[in-house]
Parts: structure tokens; sequence; C-alpha cells
């Protein structure tokens, strides 16, 4: 693979350190960014310098998905290592976590040129590398950063200002997770009011990574029955 080992620790962005997880699952991560290195889904492979995979700990609880990587990140193979990665390490130093103990990926892989939106066919090309990280990772919280990433997990239409800070169960990578809409880093970052609701959501993280989930609940014949049931007889009444 080209680009920096992002299962390794780098100077100055705590990454996690290999020996603290199983070898199995670091393994199936590893060959699988290894394969994503050489992707050629889409037009943003021919202007990019490198892939930017993603980073951290290949076991991670807690899993947060930006947008694309920026000039930064396409030089580095790094993600979040702007100033929208400084205020990402300074709001998990407010809750007692390093990146080395989260999971950081992007919607995109991919720079978009001159640091664009992701365009809709970009992010189909892309989507079923994040599923399948998601899918590896089996994190129990998903903490989206920004619309694209909120709107590509949730499968709504409705934009970050509406629904940040509000937790949602969904299955992704054919698990159950809880999903959490934020504020993207580098939009809060010129934006102080943004910025303290950035805060005080990322605060309920360690409550929403306690949280036990509800298992997907099994179909029930016997009530479904019964419920068709009823019309029918209600019918008869008259
Ligand atoms: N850096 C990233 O890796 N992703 C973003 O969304 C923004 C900056």
């Amino acid at each position: 693979m080209e680009g920096p080992d992002p299962f390794h620790p780098q100077v100055g962005v705590g990454f996690a350190a290999v020996s603290a997880v199983p070898v199995s699952g670091l393994d199936e991560l590893q060959a699988y960014a290894h394969e994503v290195a050489g992707c050629t889904k889409c037009r943003l492979a021919q202007g990019r310098t490198q892939v930017v995979f993603g980073a951290g700990n290949p076991h991670a609880d807690l899993m947060f998905v930006g947008e694309a990587p920026g000039f930064h990140e396409d030089k580095q193979g790094l993600p979040f290592v702007g100033q929208a990665g400084k205020l990402l390490d300074r709001l998990l130093a407010q809750i007692g976590l390093t990146r080395g103990e989260v999971f950081v990926a992007n919607v995109l892989k991919c720079r978009p040129p001159g640091n664009r939106d992701p365009q809709l066919d970009e992010i189909e090309a892309c989507e079923a590398h994040l599923f399948r990280q998601i899918e590896l990772i089996e994190p129990t919280v998903v903490a989206t950063l920004g619309n694209f990433a909120t709107k590509l997990l949730s499968g709504r239409p409705l934009g970050i200002t509406r629904v940040h800070g509000q937790e949602q169960e969904t299955a992704l990578g054919g698990r159950k997770v809880l999903l959490y809409p934020l504020y993207h880093p580098a939009a809060a970052l010129y934006t102080p009011a943004m910025l303290k609701v950035l805060e005080a959501d990322f605060a309920r993280l360690p409550e929403l990574l306690g949280r036990e989930l509800e298992p997907v609940a099994p179909p029930e014949p016997e009530l479904a029955l019964v419920a068709h049931a009823e019309p029918a007889e209600q019918l008869g009444l008259f």
C-alpha cells in the first residue's frame, strides 16, 4: 500500500498501536485498505495523490465519518490532519478519547479537485468502501460529520442543522448501530455558535457508547395473524 500505514501510530496524530488489537480483524481491514488503494471506480482516481482509506483503531466502538480528504489529507494519506482535524482531536480530548481509540474515515476516499463538494456519482462509486469498513470495524456508534455522511448513512435527505445531536438506531454493515449526526468540525471552526453546539453534542458520546442497543425484533407471525383477523371479525358485526 502506498502512503503511511493508517493502523500504526503517527507522530503528532496519535493513531492506534497494532499490538493492542487481535491480529485477524486487523489483517482483514489492512487487506481491504490495500485493495482500496488501487481503486479506479470514479474520476477522482485521476487527480489524487493517494487514497485516504481512514485511520485509527480497527476495532473501535466509535467511528467518525467525514466528507472527503482535503489538500493535506491527500498529501499525507491520513484523514483530518488539517485545522478541522486539530479541532476533532480537541473535541475527543474533552471526552477523554484519542484518535488511536476511534476510527476516522470519510464518505469519499479521494480528494475532489479544489475541495469541491462530493458529487452523487462519486458517492455512489465510493459508498461500498465505507459500508465494508463499518462491517469490518463493527463500531457501536457511528458519528457522521456534516451533511454528506449524515444523508448517506441515514438514508434520509434531512440536513445536519435539523438532525444534529439526535441519535438514531439503524442497521449498518449487517448490525445495529447508533447513528449520531454532528456538525462538521470544519464548519464549526469559524462559527462560534456552531462550535458550542458541536461541543455539547460531543459531550453526549460517552453516554451513547455505554448504551445497550435493542436487538432487531424477530417477526411475530401469530400476532400478525391476529391483527389481520380482527378487522374481519369486526366487519362481521355489521
Ligand atoms: N478532512 C477529512 O479527512 N475529511 C473532511 O471531511 C474534512 C477534512
